[in-house]
């Protein structure tokens, strides 16, 4: 049997990952978490039999509570951010999968490590902002960090019997959003619903807007730093518009490694909760090799796709500056959500937050959690929010 908890799991990773769990035996769910949808969260319960979960939202957790308690359902109802660590850290799970979105993801990821579970990754936020202290623990503890997003699912995999020596570059793939080809000028007058299409991947809303911007690509350089120990230097962002290489690695050699395959997240999911055997999903995930016409690639345009460059410039100045770029990020993607400000407004907004921002190396997490409230609080006196 494998245990797990699943923090996020009415996200759109959390949902595909009980799919996976679902058709597997082997798995037995002892702790879910999700910010506030108890109505999913309860048919989960029901369906999972989970020994613990965590409503993020305190007086929705009071409300589920009150349910379980007059139908006799044996499942206790945590909250708030002790609550989420007390779900991360579940007695008896062997894996945490950490699905949650945002900068919460980083202390029940700590804690995780910290109570020796290994960790399947989805929330990039969390080695952005703290993969200082993550990557160094993760060793300490000689726990397994497995990745979810695809990219970095593709790159692992690639790498699986390489030597670290052998690597020259990592090539992380992106399929350049909805507004691939636009002018600047172009973008200033996106809406919201045009940001919330992405052509090949269906996603949560603040991920799927990150995607947009590119915000998302540059998160995601820092997060393959991080996982792969490789310099900035050598990391190299190609667009790939039909979202068919996942990622590649280039080897000394001249060899190129690549992953590809549909784009259906159930497959590095699957991957970081079997790795390293693979297990049939569905005919669905099976590439029809016949109807790909073409693989193109080309440079990203970080002139009009600022988020990107600025990713870059965040990761590579370091410190506390990924935590500037990645909280005005979140700030600013939920002021875009609830139609306070223009889709442009994001990047001159984390801009503008870089721009202000005193840096501090190696912050420790009481540094990190200052840095994110400059940040925010920078976005929300430059809109006057
Ligand atoms: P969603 O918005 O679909 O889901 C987010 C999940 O997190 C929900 O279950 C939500 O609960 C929960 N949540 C949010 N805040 C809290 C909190 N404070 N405490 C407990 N639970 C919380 O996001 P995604 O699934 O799209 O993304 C999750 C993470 O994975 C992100 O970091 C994203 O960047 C990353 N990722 C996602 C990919 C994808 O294909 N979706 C691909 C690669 C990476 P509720 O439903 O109650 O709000
Ligand atoms: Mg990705």
């Amino acid at each position: 049997m494998r245990y797990i908890s699943i923090l996020g799991s009415t996200g759109s990773i959390g949902t595909q990952t009980l799919d996976v769990v679902r058709r597997d035996s082997e798995f037995k769910v002892l702790a879910l978490a999700a910010y506030s949808n108890i109505e999913l969260l309860k048919k989960q319960a029901e369906e999972f039999k989970p020994r613990l979960v965590c409503v993020y939202d305190r007086k929705k957790a009071e409300e589920l509570s009150e349910i379980f308690k007059a139908e006799g359902t044996d499942c206790t109802v945590v909250s708030g951010p002790e609550g989420l660590s007390e779900a991360a850290t579940v007695e008896g799970a062997d894996l945490t999968v950490v699905a949650v979105v945002g900068m919460i993801g980083i202390a029940p990821t700590i804690a995780a490590i910290n109570a020796g579970k290994d960790i399947a990754l989805a929330n990039k936020e969390t080695l952005v902002c703290a993969g200082h202290i993550i990557m160094p623990l993760i060793k300490e503890k000689g726990v397994r960090l497995l990745p979810v997003d695809s990219e970095h699912s593709a790159i692992f995999q690639c790498l699986a019997g390489e030597e670290h020596e052998s690597v020259s570059k990592l090539i992380l793939t992106a399929s350049g959003g909805p507004f691939r080809g636009y002018t600047k000028e172009m973008l200033k007058n996106v809406k919201l619903e045009d940001a919330l299409k992405h052509p090949n991947w269906s996603m949560g809303k603040k991920i799927t807007i990150d995607s947009a911007s590119m915000v998302n690509k540059g998160l995601e350089v820092m997060e393959a730093h991080w996982l792969f120990d490789v310099n900035y230097e050598d990391i190299e962002v190609l667009v790939q518009p039909e979202s068919i290489i996942h990622s590649m690695v280039l080897f000394k050699d001249g060899a190129l490694k690549a992953q590809l395959g549909v784009p259906d997240m159930r497959i590095p999911i699957e991957y970081a909760l079997y790795a390293p055997r693979r297990v049939f999903i569905s005919e669905d995930s099976m590439p029809d090799l016949s109807a790909i016409k073409c693989i193109n690639l080309m440079k990203p345009d970080t002139e009009v796709f600022e988020g990107l460059k600025l990713g870059i410039e965040a990761g590579m100045t370091g410190g506390s500056m990924p935590t500037v770029y990645n909280a005005a990020n979140e700030e600013a993607v939920a002021l875009f959500l609830s139609g306070k400000i223009g889709f442009t407004d994001i990047t001159e907004a984390i801009k503008g937050a870089m721009k202000a921002h005193s840096l501090k190396f190696e912050p420790c997490l009481e540094e990190i959690l200052e840095a994110e409230t400059e940040a925010r609080n920078y976005v929300k006196g430059r809109f006057n929010i």
